[in-house]
């Protein structure tokens, strides 16, 4: 059993969850984390590539008011249990409406391993919600650490965005941007 959910812990810069969630706007993943007494409230953490350091974002809204860095980073102990490190900088920007992003479930996505001349990648397959025989590839873009369709950017000029994660319970999920295909779907072989 994990801590009791909603618990915070006595270090005010820890945030566990189910108190911050992840989504994705546009191509950019987002860390949102909410005041425990207002859940429909949140700051809006935008993912900010760093060398060497994964799941680390900035509140781009206090940036442009105040150019101070107010910063969070996903971390997780030595159990594999993930939470929210806050730097010391406060907000000075108001928290926004929380708008819950498209998760999806197993079976509805599926990670594959390729092999390409000796070289393993990864491709996303999220099937169509209407059509479980249809489904979109997705490929990985490691400075975003996001799953992109290529088709759709290549031949459509729009970003068609993924990532996995686990929801608020530890169960694996999908989080989908709120772009739709343009593309044609694949067909699964029978
Ligand atoms: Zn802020
Ligand atoms: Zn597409």
């Amino acid at each position: 059993m994990q801590a009791s959910p909603g618990s915070t812990s006595n270090q005010s810069n820890i945030i566990r969850a189910p108190n911050y969630r992840l989504g994705i706007e546009r191509w950019i993943k987002h860390l949102y984390i909410f005041d425990s007494d207002h859940k429909t409230l949140c700051y809006n953490y935008t993912f900010k590539k760093q060398k060497n350091s994964m799941n680390y974002f900035v509140c781009f809204k206090c940036k442009h008011l105040n150019k101070s860095t107010v910063s969070a980073r996903i971390v997780s102990n030595e159990n594999g249990e993930e939470y929210v490190k806050l730097s010391e900088n406060e907000h000075v920007c108001q928290r926004q409406k929380y708008k819950p992003p498209t998760i999806i479930y197993e079976p509805d996505f599926k990670l594959n391993t390729v092999e390409y001349g000796g070289k393993k990648d990864q491709r996303l397959h999220v099937f169509d919600s209407n059509d479980k025989t249809l489904y979109y590839i997705y490929t990985w873009i490691s400075h975003t650490e996001t799953y992109r369709c290529d088709s759709c950017v290549y031949n459509h000029d729009i970003n068609v965005r993924a990532f996995l994660t686990n929801d608020e319970s530890g169960n694996k999920c999908c989080v989908l941007n709120d772009q739709k295909h343009q593309c044609k779907p694949q067909k699964l072989k029978s």
